[in-house]
């Protein structure tokens, strides 16, 4: 008797039953409450929004009513409803590379998949900027009353190192296991985790999955036989198995790189592999050779998926045929988007990507952040500083995230004596948490998430003396749905950084000798970095 089989047998049997009684129980307790419903579709989904009417009916914005059965439902999240009566703003429209024309996203849920991080090091405030994109975009689409789906991908196998020196397979988790005395798991799990906390102390809201592509191996084993069976990729000389880059007629689509124009010798994929036929393929499944860790069966041989078949089996695999927004950094956009695109199209005959949305580079102090440049910088640099992670936030914010910027220490301390001006500001302005919608704000978010002019406007409030203190609160409360900048948090009181002290001492020293001019230029400066001065009248 097989002991152990039954027992698993009625171990998953007994959580399948508490699954279904915790998805009983929150359906019941979200009658009349406006959720996003995810429903198992044949192979795919289908994503609604709307009132739970009961246990097996939800009502569509248009009225319309739609029965499901619980079992169906692969998905489900109560949507919080703040009081949207007043707006008036249009769809989202955003700046789709493709096309280079701008696309209005009107879809009732919103499915968006953004590339992350490969987790061999820690990702810098330059990889931060992309996924403060998407973390952007999902709250100015909730800003609007639109649900959204996020998935972001965690690289721990699979991405070759750009430094190939001796060895021909130098995955990036593998070499920086190398250097640390590590094991492959315990890098890629170590940087997992720091990312994690990165994207925390930006108020980056994680993603509803986050796919390893070291748990996903089984999909992409799919995601590769369903290509070689349609013919769009092959098994080389050399035992791997590469994507045909001339069966993908339109490759250059996103990027203008047609495959005529592509050189031999392009640095521009991993070179060391023999066994193409063309030199634009790129491998999809690479022999272990050597290799041992991160190693996985497969019926072409042990060995380990490429980077780009990562993006195509996981889209795909939690997302299904039709994904309304792709997010990832300018840099990704050829060659990893075009031949993720080339994949997971030719898997499902069909164009599954509707918008290519791409945050463009930032640079550091007038230069590219890089490691043999010595300008990396982290946010956990920041906070060692005693900076709040938050005014890098606005420094980023305070661009557009298609131009690229000059990120500079000033620019960080500017924005963090702002946010402290703010903070008090807001404190001062009163204590009540309601939101008044400024329809100006909600549309420089809707005009392709122009944050910088969503900024200024708040400037020009917050000096408006026509605008009353409560709703100069409740209109910053409403900006911060997006910036997210925790503008109600109760400024601490501090002890003043010696810079304020100076001023202060100066101060007092001007209006000793009644050197009221001075003493007013050193009350605004000292108003600049979030400090208010009240003089008594003695
Ligand atoms: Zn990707």
């Amino acid at each position: 008797m097989d002991f152990h089989g039954d027992r698993a047998a009625s171990l998953a049997a007994s959580l399948a039953a508490s699954l279904a009684a915790s998805l009983a129980a929150s359906l019941a307790t979200s009658l009349g409450q406006r959720v996003s419903l995810r429903l198992r579709d044949g192979d795919g989904f289908r994503d609604l929004l709307g009132v739970l009417a009961s246990e097996k009916t939800l009502v569509r914005k248009n009225g319309e009513i739609v029965e499901f059965s619980p079992h169906e439902i692969a998905y489900m999240r109560v949507v919080p409803v703040f009081n949207r009566r007043d707006t008036t703003f249009d769809a989202l429209e955003i700046y789709e590379t493709a096309s280079k024309s701008l696309r209005k996203i009107e879809a009732d849920v919103v499915q968006i998949y953004s590339c992350g991080p490969t987790v061999y090091r820690d990702a810098h405030v330059g990889n931060m900027r992309t996924f403060l994109l998407t973390d952007i975009l999902r709250r100015s689409l909730r800003l609007r009353g639109q649900e959204v789906i996020t998935v972001s991908n965690i690289t721990d196998v699979g991405h070759m190192s750009e430094n190939i020196t001796e060895s021909p397979s130098v995955d990036k988790v593998l070499e920086e296991a190398v250097i640390e005395s590590s094991t492959a798991i315990e890098i890629a799990r170590k940087y997992e985790a720091r990312f994690h906390a990165d994207l925390a102390s930006l108020n980056i809201e994680p993603s509803d999955y986050y796919p390893r592509a070291s748990d996903e191996i089984d999909s992409m084993l799919t995601a590769i036989a369903t290509l070689l069976e349609k013919n769009s990729a092959y098994i080389g000389s050399d035992g791997n198995v590469y994507f045909d880059a001339r069966s993908c007629e339109s490759y250059g689509f996103i990027s203008g790189n047609k495959l005529d124009s592509l050189k031999p010798g392009h640095r521009y994929e991993y070179q060391g592999d023999g066994g193409k036929r063309f030199h634009a393929d790129w491998a999809l499944w690479k022999l272990s050779g050597s290799r041992e860790e991160m190693v996985w069966d497969s019926p072409w041989g042990r060995g380990f998926p490429g980077w780009h078949i990562e993006c195509t089996a996981m889209s795909l695999r939690l997302l299904g045929k039709k994904i309304d927004i792709h997010v990832g950094g300018i840099d990704l956009r050829f060659p990893h988007h075009e031949n993720e695109r080339a994949q997971t199209n030719a898997i499902a005959e069909s164009e599954v990507i509707d918008t290519w949305l791409h945050g463009e580079h930032l640079l550091f102090e007038g230069r590219k952040m890089s490691k043999s440049a010595g300008n990396v910088l982290l946010v956990s640099d920041l906070i060692a500083k005693g900076i709040d992670p938050l005014a890098l936030r606005l420094a980023l914010l305070e661009n557009r995230y298609r131009s690229q910027i000059d990120l500079t220490w000033q620019s960080i301390t500017a924005a963090e004596a702002t946010l402290r001006r703010w903070r008090n500001a807001l404190h001062q302005w009163g204590s009540r948490s309601d939101l008044k919608f400024d329809n100006q704000i909600g549309n420089f978010f809707m005009s392709d998430l122009d944050t910088p002019k969503a900024i200024l406007r708040l400037r020009a409030i917050e000096k408006d003396k026509s605008i009353g203190a409560a709703d100069k609160r409740a209109i910053f409360l409403f900006a911060d749905q997006v910036l997210a900048l925790e503008l109600d948090r109760v400024p601490e009181r501090e002890e003043n950084s010696p810079a304020v002290e100076a001023l202060l001492r100066a101060r007092a020293q001007a209006r000793a000798e009644s050197n009221w001019a001075e003493s007013d230029r050193l009350r605004s400066e000292l108003a600049e970095l979030g400090f208010t001065v009240s003089d008594s009248k003695s």
